[in-house]
């Protein structure tokens, strides 16, 4: 196959380059894009015309985009024309628009479902969509169920901005601004292999969006997403914010890739309007761009498109990547590309790979796709200069620093996570430590008090160790302390055998608090003379064995975790009171206010 192109100036030398195609093409198929970047509404339809007449049966897709690619550069042409020419007899290719102004997206599936099973041997969908204009998550949805496996489905979407809305277009003057249009490709000896490339690298400690609507990201671990800019970039909230953030995107972890997302603009809030939705919960990481590092990923991705030895490739190139490199400076990127095999394509507003089983939306990403009808042609196959990979002896001093600063950040982090283990775990036991048992209790019952229905059950289970200052005062502190650890673990294993958010903690010197989500006093209490037996049964080198006596109260649905403990205090010292090594349930809360 074959990708011919040409710019459109005026009517007669379009029509004159559009006959030569027709000429070259014969009955073979061919696919048409036409990509605008700010042409005139007359010459689309001018040139749309012409393509109508003279290559009547040729499919065609066009869209409003943020640059074409042309003869391997970004261009500041304003509307081109590509042609791809295939050239085995079985191969096909098609295109459809599907209008999505309806938001009917039941309907889109499936008119999508219907069209697809009518295609034999489908290799390849290119799908330019208006992001934007389309529910974009239930969009992609669509696609990873009713595309068949295997088929590859890459894309992007159209341009638009403040003053004009993205669109898109194909034969018959069919045309949407809310919608997708498809470019179906097949045949038996179709070959795709396709890629993206970002570039951007992580920087820093993870942040959680703590609030987010719909675009906006207004919080990020609770204070004003902006601040990251300000307080780590010193990115002043001005005109400029869209270009100096775009230096530092954030990247979403999803599933075992990075997605990266920009900010468009920010409020004076501090609330980020992002490119794409990001949920609240996400984790975020900021990233940086550096030329070097961006341009050492792109010829890894075109060396191994370049092993394909593709005849065509089709490149969706983010507009943003475009604004980074600062115009047609973007070229860099297209270049090696074009040294493969002939291009096409656009810069997009938001790119789509299928991946893996699912439909990737991303931004600031370069797509990658080479298409081969055949065999590799040896000729073809040129190997892309190697350039040095990020090895340790050649990293620039940015990639060094970066490295300082990540290497420092995540030995504070783990330092960090060491110090909020040992703030809330007690030290000889390993088990919580009072504080934190007892904040565990008052969150629960707090979170009871707002669901107060009967599968919200909770108990506490009270322990404390017999007669333990005579095992001190005879076989020594030591002892003492082997007793106490040995107890701890045994309760710990039978808590952890509970799972259910079951949690235990040292409460004083030889006393233990149990907190037991979601069983009832009955449950609690059985729960409680299974580990009352175990210790019973367990044998210590000097003082043989001992014992433990145990009180249970559950919560009542009004009752606040004071109270609660004092009731399975009281009903441990009733455990003491009968002689100890028992287990004793507690009396009903005579001040409960509840019916
Ligand atoms: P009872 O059966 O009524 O509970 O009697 P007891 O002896 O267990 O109760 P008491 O409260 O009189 O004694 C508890 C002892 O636990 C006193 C204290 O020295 C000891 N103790 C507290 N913390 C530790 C510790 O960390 N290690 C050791 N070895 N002993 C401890
Ligand atoms: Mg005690
Ligand atoms: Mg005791």
């Amino acid at each position: 196959m074959k990708c011919l192109q040409t710019v459109y100036r005026d009517g007669n030398a379009f029509r004159k380059t559009v006959s030569e195609w027709k000429e070259q093409s014969g009955s073979r198929p061919v696919l048409l894009h036409v990509f605008t970047d700010g042409a005139a509404e007359e010459d689309i339809r001018k040139a749309e015309a012409i393509i109508a007449e003279i290559m009547p049966d040729a499919p065609y897709v066009g869209s409003s985009a943020s640059g074409c690619i042309y003869g391997g550069k970004v261009t500041t042409e304003k509307l081109v024309i590509s042609c791809t020419l295939f050239e085995k007899e079985d191969s096909y290719t098609r295109s459809k628009l599907f209008s999505l102004e309806d938001g009917d997206m039941d309907a889109f599936r499936a008119s999508l479902r219907e069209y697809v099973s009518g295609l034999k041997d489908l290799k390849a969908i290119e799908v330019i969509t208006t992001i934007d204009t389309i529910p974009i998550r239930e969009f992609c949805q669509v696609l990873e169920e009713e595309i068949p496996q295997g088929v590859h489905v890459w894309g992007g979407g159209a341009f638009g901005d403040n003053t004009f809305k993205a669109f898109l277009f194909r034969n018959g003057g069919e045309y949407t601004e809310a919608g997708v249009v498809m470019s179906f490709m097949g045949g038996a000896d179709l070959h795709v292999q396709y890629t993206y490339v970002s570039g951007w690298k992580r920087l820093g400690y993870p942040l959680k969006v703590t609030k987010a609507e719909g675009y906006v990201v207004h919080e990020l671990d609770g204070k004003p997403a902006y601040q990251i800019y300000e307080h780590y970039l010193r990115i002043p909230n001005d005109d400029h914010i869209f270009y100096n953030a775009l230096e530092f995107p954030f990247a979403v972890q999803y599933k075992n890739r990075r997605l990266l997302r920009h900010a468009m603009s920010c409020d004076e809030n501090g609330a980020l309007t992002m490119s794409t939705r990001i949920p609240e919960g996400s984790i975020l990481h900021v990233t940086y761009g550096d030329p070097e590092t961006i341009m050492q990923d792109v010829m890894q991705s075109a060396q191994m498109i370049s092993d394909f030895a593709p005849d065509v490739i089709s490149v969706f190139d983010c507009f943003g990547r475009k604004t980074f490199w600062g115009g047609t400076e973007a070229t860099r990127e297209i270049v090696p590309l074009h040294q493969i095999a002939p291009t096409y394509g656009l810069c997009t507003a938001g790119e789509l790979i299928r991946w893996e089983d699912s439909m990737d939306h991303h931004n600031l990403t370069l797509i990658i796709a080479g298409m081969r009808e055949g065999e590799p042609k040896a000729h073809r196959s040129v190997l892309v200069k190697k350039e040095a990979g990020n090895n340790e002896s050649t990293m620039s001093m940015i990639n060094r620093l970066v490295n300082f600063i990540n290497t420092a950040t995540s030995e504070v982090i783990e330092a960090n996570a060491t110090l909020s283990l040992m703030a809330i775990t007690d030290q000889l036991t390993k088990l919580y430590n009072r504080g934190e048992i007892q904040r565990l209790i008052t969150e629960r019952v707090e979170e009871m008090k707002k669901q107060p229905d009967g599968e919200n059950a909770t108990s506490l289970v009270m322990i404390d160790l017999d007669d333990f200052k005579h095992i001190n005062d005879t076989y020594g502190h030591q002892e003492g302390d082997q007793v106490l650890m040995r107890i701890s673990n045994l309760i710990h294993e039978a808590i952890r055998k509970l799972g259910n958010n079951a949690a235990d903690g040292r409460w004083g010197g030889e006393e233990f608090m149990l907190m037991l989500p979601g069983m009832t006093q009955e449950a609690a209490a059985a729960f409680a003379e299974e580990v009352r037996l175990q210790i019973e049964k367990l044998k210590f080198d000097k003082c043989g064995t001992v014992s433990a006596s145990f009180g249970v109260a559950q919560a009542l649905p009004c009752e606040e975790p004071d109270p609660l403990v004092v009731r399975a205090d009281t009903a441990l010292y009733q455990a003491k009171a009968a002689g100890k090594n028992t287990v004793r349930q507690a009396e009903e809360n005579n001040d409960c206010k509840c019916e």
